[in-house]
């Protein structure tokens, strides 16, 4: 109410205080954990629904720190956007996979294609096609082994931006996959001027697949719709064998989720390549 106006005035105050306090602790952690090498990389298999196989991997950041347990990176990749430390944080990320590909070809594995997320703010903030051809030819990364992830919002934010850099690292023989596809409000029709190579049906539809009759037809319309316009559709976050026959059933290419794998250290996913080359 009006009368205790000063008293909101210092509680918001206040408030905001403690915030602006923790995005600054968050920040100089985050800085820190950048330099002491707290950051490490793990990957979830990608399988092929038909075959069984493990076609690929997704780098998933992962922040170790000292003195405490692993943290999610719901948990800060919000923070180091806002900050722009995801610009430093994101070529971390795409120098350590691009190492990776180029060591477990080294080592005589079986190829397959390693998936790096992209933040908005890496995407359309900064060259980020750039940044990747001087980190491709640093490092050896062979580029068509390597898929690049954008959200559908970070396209429909600036389109001429999105469409620009994304036909520059196409150039490049990079491919790039829509994550999360269904939670924005782009149609799959506007996706027709992009340089896009695969979807990604977001986990929320998956999840209730069996049991929802709606999310059961979006999940079909989109992969049905996504093979006329020939691109691969990969489902998120298949976490049962029901879910599994439901989308091979409906023709889906490939799938991620716990009923196959958790994200898992390079050692884990070194095993299962040889295993299954063996
Ligand atoms: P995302 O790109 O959609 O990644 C998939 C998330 O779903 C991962 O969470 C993965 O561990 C989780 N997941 C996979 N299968 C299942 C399943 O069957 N059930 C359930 N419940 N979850 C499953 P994670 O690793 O915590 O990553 C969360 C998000 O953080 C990612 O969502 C991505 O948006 C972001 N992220 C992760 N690594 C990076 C990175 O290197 N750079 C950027 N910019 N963002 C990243
Ligand atoms: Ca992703
Ligand atoms: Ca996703
Ligand atoms: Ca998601």
């Amino acid at each position: 109410s009006k009368g205790q106006g000063g008293n909101h005035y210092s509680f918001y105050t206040a408030e905001m205080g403690e915030q602006a306090y923790e995005h600054l602790r968050m920040e100089g952690a985050l800085q820190r954990a950048l330099q002491r090498g707290e950051f490490l990389l793990h990957y979830q298999p990608v399988v092929d629904i038909g075959s069984g196989r493990v076609t690929g991997v997704e780098a998933l950041l992962r922040w170790q720190p000292q003195d405490r347990g692993m943290v999610s990176p719901a948990e800060f990749i919000p923070l180091a956007e806002e900050t722009g430390l995801i610009v430093p944080i994101g070529d971390w990320v795409l120098q350590t996979a691009m190492r990776q590909q180029v060591a477990w070809r080294q080592a005589g594995l079986p190829l397959v294609r390693i998936s790096v997320n992209l933040s908005a703010r890496q995407f359309l903030g900064q060259d980020v096609a750039q940044r990747v051809a001087g980190l491709l030819a640093q490092t050896g990364c062979d580029p068509s082994w390597l898929t690049l992830e954008i959200t559908e919002s970070v396209l429909m934010e600036n389109p001429v931006a999105a469409t620009e850099t994304m036909g520059r690292l196409a150039e490049m023989g990079v491919q790039l996959a829509i994550d999360d596809f269904g939670t924005g409000y782009s149609s799959l029709a506007s996706l027709k001027r992009f340089p896009i190579h695969s979807l990604k049906i977001d986990r929320s539809f998956v999840m209730d697949l069996t049991q929802d009759a709606d999310d059961a037809a979006i999940v079909n319309a989109v992969i049905a719709l996504a093979h006329s316009m020939k691109l691969n559709v990969i489902a998120e976050g298949v976490e049962t064998t029901e879910q599994l026959a439901f989308l091979q059933e409906h023709g889906c290419d490939q799938m991620q989720g716990y009923c196959f794998s958790r994200p898992v250290a390079p050692e884990r996913i070194e095993a299962m390549l040889r295993r299954e080359s063996a």
